[in-house]
């Protein structure tokens, strides 16, 4: 039951319609992983600047996730990135993107983190996921999140990345982008070709959907009034998603499976949207996750009564 995450570790400048913060901590393998400690033992790896402390590392270590594969460049000065919503919260410009401390980064992992059941490469730089990926050999179940940057600027190596993951998990712009396929069906399918058996569209506040050779399942977003700060919550549906799947490591991730898996990681990203930051999951609880996951599938559930169609 051990999930290891790959990805950035940063601090956030961000800006919504509910106000400003800057230096939040952020970051995908952050959000994720806070996320992914609700259901597997997570390790994070990655590195950071000095400007990364006691209290940033705390935020990790009280959900119980594993810091060690965390890297204290010296001298280093974490990644940085910030970000601004418009009123439509669908609409984000980025508005800096300091890599920093993974300009040069080379990651080593732990005998532990190599050991990992489950792995997910978060979007970072693809020639970095595909140097993790290749030393978890053990893991049963890899996916990969990215970003229009990386589609941009690493498109070749991407594609190279995504063949070697079980799961690519994007949202349905990024999908429609990679493959030059504006139709999401066809887009995910494209995907599909390059090795994965799983594409997961991300689609914002309009939810998720899935696609396999076989099936396909799409699940509205928890309805919410309030969104606060969008940020990082593909992240932490991610870490549901995932961390659902490392729950169960004597069963197939099948399709039922990761049906059920989309619903946890929809709730868990219906929670990261609700304050800013990281603040909302860490004060998160069990409980909360259970009574939200029980809401939706009430909510989505739905009995047919056929009446008769006149031709
Ligand atoms: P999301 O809202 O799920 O797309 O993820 C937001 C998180 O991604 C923020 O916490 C950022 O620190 C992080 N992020 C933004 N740009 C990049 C990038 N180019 N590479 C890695 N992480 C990034």
């Amino acid at each position: 039951m051990s999930l290891t995450v790959v990805g950035s570790i940063a601090f956030d400048s961000v800006e919504t319609q509910q106000g400003k913060r800057d230096r939040l901590l952020g970051g995908s393998a952050v959000h994720f992983s806070l996320a992914s400690s609700f259901f597997a033992d997570t390790r994070v790896v990655g590195p950071v600047g000095e400007d990364f402390g006691p209290e940033e590392f705390a935020v990790l270590e009280g959900r119980g996730v594993h810091t060690d594969d965390i890297e204290r460049i010296p001298g280093g000065k974490t990644f940085f990135w910030a970000g601004r919503y418009e009123r439509d919260v669908n609409n984000r410009h980025t508005l800096q993107t300091d890599l920093n401390v993974f300009q040069d980064f080379e990651p080593k992992l732990s005998e532990a983190s190599r050991a990992a059941d489950v792995l997910f490469l978060a979007n970072i730089q693809p020639d970095l996921q595909r140097a993790v990926r290749r030393q978890c050999e053990a893991a049963r179940f890899t996916a990969l999140d990215s970003m229009n940057l990386w589609i941009d600027i690493a498109h070749g190596s991407l594609l190279d990345t995504i063949a070697l993951v079980d799961c690519v998990i994007l949202n349905d712009g990024e999908l429609k982008q990679l493959t030059n396929e504006p139709n999401l069906l066809r887009a995910a399918r494209k995907v599909l070709e390059h090795g994965p058996r799983v594409v997961v569209a991300k689609q914002g506040e309009y939810g998720a959907a899935m696609y396999t050779a076989e099936d396909f399942f799409a699940l509205p977003a928890y309805p919410l009034e309030d969104v606060v700060d969008p940020t990082g919550a593909g992240d932490a549906f991610a870490g549901g998603f995932m961390g659902y799947v490392a729950a169960h490591p004597d069963e197939e991730p099948s399709d039922a499976l990761l049906r059920r898996a989309l619903a946890y990681g929809t709730v868990l990203g219906s929670f990261n949207v609700e304050a800013f930051g990281t603040e909302r999951i860490q004060r998160l609880t069990p409980e909360e996750i259970s009574e939200r996951v029980a809401d939706l599938s009430r909510i989505t559930r739905f009995d047919d009564a056929p009446v008769p169609l006149r031709a």
